[in-house]
């Protein structure tokens, strides 16, 4: 991104700067009213039915294009009094330059675009893999556009800049929300650049009518994600204090499962713990009612039954069983006992190098005190029974407990040991 910065620079005869420009003082209260990232409402934690998610599309680099947000056009000395107003900021945006950030996005902006494009209308399946994953690396670069903004080090970035498109990105939302209202739907969850809405008997033709409706108004691309015939949004794990909600699972009307930030999409899930919520939702996705969903849910505790007692009567493989992390520091450099950070020692005592970035593999061992063992060391059977019955109870409780309750999962647990 940054040599993209520095030759629309180039060409424009402009001087690179060998040091960043300075930041500018900001009062405490101003920075906390500005720095408060993207837009999340808070869904309360039940089941929702009939929704229709929409997500702008690469909707940072885009504000930063259609506003033409970069450092140097951010409160400029030109455009004290006519420039374009930041919404909640009051900082003004440059009309008579073009700044070199916006100049350096458009180009993969618009081949993210056109890839796209070829991407959907490609007959070759090779072809449409190809364009499809150049798409997906020019997604990337964009994402980086942003963040780069707001670098201490990038020269034609600022801080103001960086809070400038996360105002413009709530405000978009925001504005997005009073368009779905005035359109009859309701909207039950935002995060940064998505949003999921809800009208009782809405058909897909309805949500691609309001789609269209706001990209006319607010002159952004949107994407029709689907509709779900139900989708379950949860409390967000490590604080429920805070909303950083990006935890749901739901069943969409064409058969597909989508779900983010449960156990299953997590690298450092075992296998055995994945196959059972994966099969879980397996079920509840042919679920079309709420008594059906509820019948599939109860369905769903004679699967974890099942999975309980592979680990108690130790049915399960090491394959089954790993759980890999990285390491990010040398595992000398560890304070508290981490797992990962022991089995890496014990691989070193083998002879192992272990640098921070590697991925270690271990099973939870170990009896009263927890430990783990990198399978190279393992010996059969020596899993620890009660860790891995905790993972399996936490991961049903994820998914069934907003449909049934805990109770249930709580008490086969309790019944098997
Ligand atoms: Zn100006």
């Amino acid at each position: 991104m940054s040599s993209l910065q520095y030759y629309e620079a180039y060409k424009l005869g402009i001087l690179i700067p060998w040091t960043p420009r300075r930041e500018n003082y900001m009062s405490g209260r101003h920075l906390n009213k500005a720095d408060r990232g993207g837009l999340i409402l808070d869904a309360k934690p039940e089941i929702y039915w009939n929704v229709g998610e929409i997500d702008f599309k690469s909707l940072y680099p885009m504000l930063m294009y259609r506003y033409n947000i970069s450092g140097e056009t951010i409160n400029c000395e030109c455009c004290r009094d006519d420039g374009v107003k930041i919404p909640e900021l009051g900082y003004s945006i440059c009309r008579r330059w073009r700044g070199v950030v916006p100049r350096a996005i458009e180009l993969p902006l618009e081949k993210r675009l056109q890839y796209k494009k070829l991407c959907r209308e490609a007959a070759n399946p090779y072809l449409r893999c190809v364009y499809g994953r150049r798409a997906d690396a020019l997604k990337w670069i964009l994402v980086t556009a942003f963040g780069y903004l707001g670098f201490k080090k990038a020269k034609f970035g600022s801080r103001e800049a960086h809070l400038s498109v996360c105002a413009l990105a709530r405000d978009t939302l925001l504005k997005t929300i009073k368009i779905v209202e005035e359109s009859g739907f309701k909207v039950v969850h935002g995060l940064i650049d998505s949003l999921w809405i809800v009208k009782e008997d809405a058909v897909d033709e309805d949500y691609v009518k309001l789609v269209g409706i706001i990209e006319d108004r607010l002159k952004l691309p949107i994407s029709y994600e689907g509709r779900y015939k139900w989708i379950i949004f949860l409390k967000s794990k490590i604080n429920p204090f805070k909303p950083v909600n990006n935890r749901y699972f739901g069943a969409l009307f064409n058969d597909t499962l989508k779900y983010r930030g449960i156990e299953a999409r997590r690298r450092d899930t075992p296998l055995i713990v994945k196959e059972m919520q994966l099969q879980m939702l397996e079920k509840l996705s042919k679920a079309d009612t709420l008594r059906e969903l509820k019948e599939k849910a109860l369905e769903c505790l004679e699967l974890y039954r099942e999975y309980v007692k592979m680990i108690v009567l130790g049915g399960a493989s090491i394959e089954d069983l790993i759980i890999r992390r990285s390491l990010s520091r040398h595992t000398g450099e560890y304070v508290n006992r981490l797992l990962h950070a022991t089995a890496a020692r014990k691989l070193e005592s083998l002879g192992y190098m272990m640098e921070p970035g590697q991925s270690v593999r271990y099973l939870v061992t170990g009896g009263r005190w927890v430990s783990a063992t990198p399978p190279q060391l393992y010996r059969m059977g020596e899993y620890s029974t009660r860790e891995y019955l905790k993972m399996l109870e936490r991961s049903a409780k994820t998914i069934l407990e907003p449909i049934i309750g805990g109770e249930k999962i709580s008490s086969i647990t309790l019944k098997i040991i």
